[in-house]
């Protein structure tokens, strides 16, 4: 028999093309199923292209014993046969096969994933494994088209990609604690006469760290471009055990030069409801999947968030809500203290029940680079608060500035020599810019309606974990 070349089951599904009925096609992939009777075997196929399975359909006298009892759950096999109009439910198509071959068997005593149901938690264990499942081939396959949908986005309305380094020899970003890069030996450091660690003998001659943000850079690239992104991993070593952080994540970064804070806050508005909409449009068949299995609202909160307008208001006067909320808060409020996630979500899911921006928060809770008010307190700062999620973008007008920046380092206690050159696109050329940084696994929770960041990312790093 001539060998065909492998077709997808997303294209044989959907086709929706009656010439293709008749046809000889092959399609390879993992077994999902096998059931049947001493006649016929129907095996459900699934590739990973599309989350629905293809029926294949084997009159078992036709085939070697042998050949049949391996195709089991897990395994992964390569049928050639002809796709024929279903006549069960729940198929359009199916594929009677003619020629099956056993690429890579899967022990059934000992595959992991041989039955349906598995709890989240457990699928964590087995993150090796776990991409077989409708539900995280769902969520990978979202998380792909929300990446594309991101660089389309910019891509469209004139942005451009601008790749911020990983390894950063500024600790300056102040979004959190660094993990050190170092080849230094860890047991026996050369020392300073002081006894400290001399990173001047470390690889890059001094003390170097994962990336917690490409801003700073992206806003050196904005000063030239005018319009340009970051779309990269970003660490931060915070002990924090949520169920909406990782210690390694991925973030959007725009960063614009002449916008304000107001055309910052509106950038960010479009972006995220043509991003949910792009997901409305070209992800339904998974939408749909997790929909029904895990969150059913999740589609009809999508479709409401893009028809929504953000309510938009100060960072005061939320406090002022949240005050006189009679809510009973495991953290207090004040003016003052930065919000923590409950409070953003009482004030999106029960006060306003729509995402909120909040703007024009004290200097005090806000990185350095932000644009001073002329109140003396306040920062042109804003966060949009999800349903769900809390903050899902943090973002502000920067200080333009030199002489005000330059206060507000020396009063932050921060080293010029850290950021002499940040200081320099203020002295040569500056202008107003603003920026915000969206979480892309903060994201594709929200899309999923998955309800923990470990479940949106393909293999998480949190505390005490990075086994795969
Ligand atoms: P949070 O207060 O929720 O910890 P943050 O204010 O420290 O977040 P920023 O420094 O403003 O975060 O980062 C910008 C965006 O990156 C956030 O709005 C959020 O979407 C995302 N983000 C921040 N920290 C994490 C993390 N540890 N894991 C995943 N996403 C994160
Ligand atoms: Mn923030």
């Amino acid at each position: 028999m001539e060998t065909l070349k492998r077709t997808r089951i997303a294209d044989l599904l959907k086709s929706g093309n009656t010439e293709w009925i008749g046809k000889e096609f092959c399609v390879k992939g993992w077994v999902r199923t096998k059931r049947g009777n001493k006649n016929v075997a129907f095996i459900a196929l699934n590739d990973g292209s599309i989350i629905h399975n293809i029926q294949i359909v084997a009159e078992v006298q036709q085939f070697e014993e042998e050949l049949l009892r391996l195709v089991t759950t897990g395994s992964c096999i390569s049928i050639t046969g002809v796709l024929v109009e279903s006549p069960g439910q729940g198929q359009p198509v199916e594929l009677q096969a003619k020629r099956i071959e056993i690429l890579g068997p899967a022990d059934a005593e000992t595959y992991p994933l041989q039955k349906k149901g598995h709890s989240l938690e457990f699928l964590r264990e087995i993150a090796h494994l776990r991409p077989r499942t409708n539900t995280f081939g769902a969520v990978l396959r979202i998380r792909h088209a929300m990446a594309f949908a991101i660089h389309k986005y910019f891509n469209d309305n004139g942005f451009y990609y601008i790749h911020s380094p990983i390894i950063t020899g500024s600790d300056a970003e102040g979004a959190g604690a660094m993990f050190r890069v170092t080849t230094l030996d860890a047991k026996n450091p050369p020392l300073t006469e002081e006894g400290k660690i001399d990173y001047s003998q470390d690889f890059f001659g001094k003390e170097t760290n994962l990336t917690v943000s490409g801003q700073l850079e992206a806003e050196l690239a904005a000063l030239a471009l005018a319009q340009v992104y970051t779309f990269g991993p970003t660490f931060r070593a915070e002990n924090s055990n949520t169920p909406r952080h990782l210690a390694e994540f991925w973030m959007i970064e725009p960063e614009m030069a002449f916008f304000d804070i107001i055309d910052d806050m509106d950038l960010a508005e479009d972006f995220l409801k043509s991003l949910i909409r792009y997901a409305l449009e070209n992800c339904a068949d998974d939408l749909d999947f997790l929909n029904k299995m895990y969150d059913n609202e999740l589609i009809e909160r999508l479709k409401t968030i893009v028809d929504s307008t953000f309510v938009r208001l100060t960072y005061t006067e939320a406090v002022k809500i949240l005050e006189s909320s009679g809510q009973d808060f495991e953290f207090p409020v004040g003016w003052g203290t930065d919000l923590q996630s409950e409070h953003e979500r009482y004030l999106v899911e029960k006060y306003f029940t729509k995402p909120v921006i909040l703007t024009d928060y004290p200097k005090e809770i806000k990185a350095f680079y932000m644009k001073q008010n002329d109140d003396g307190k306040t920062v042109r700062a804003m966060d949009v608060l999800f349903p769900r999620i809390g903050e899902i973008i943090g973002g502000s007008q920067r200080e333009e500035n030199y002489e005000k920046l330059l206060n507000r380092i020396h009063e932050l206690d921060i080293p010029e020599k850290d950021v002499w050159w940040y200081l320099e696109t203020r002295k040569f050329g500056s202008a107003v810019h603003s920026g915000f940084g969206l979480g892309f696994e903060r994201l594709i929770l929200f899309v999923t309606g998955m309800s923990n960041i470990r479940d949106v990312i393909p293999f998480p790093r949190t505390p005490q974990n990075a086994e795969f």
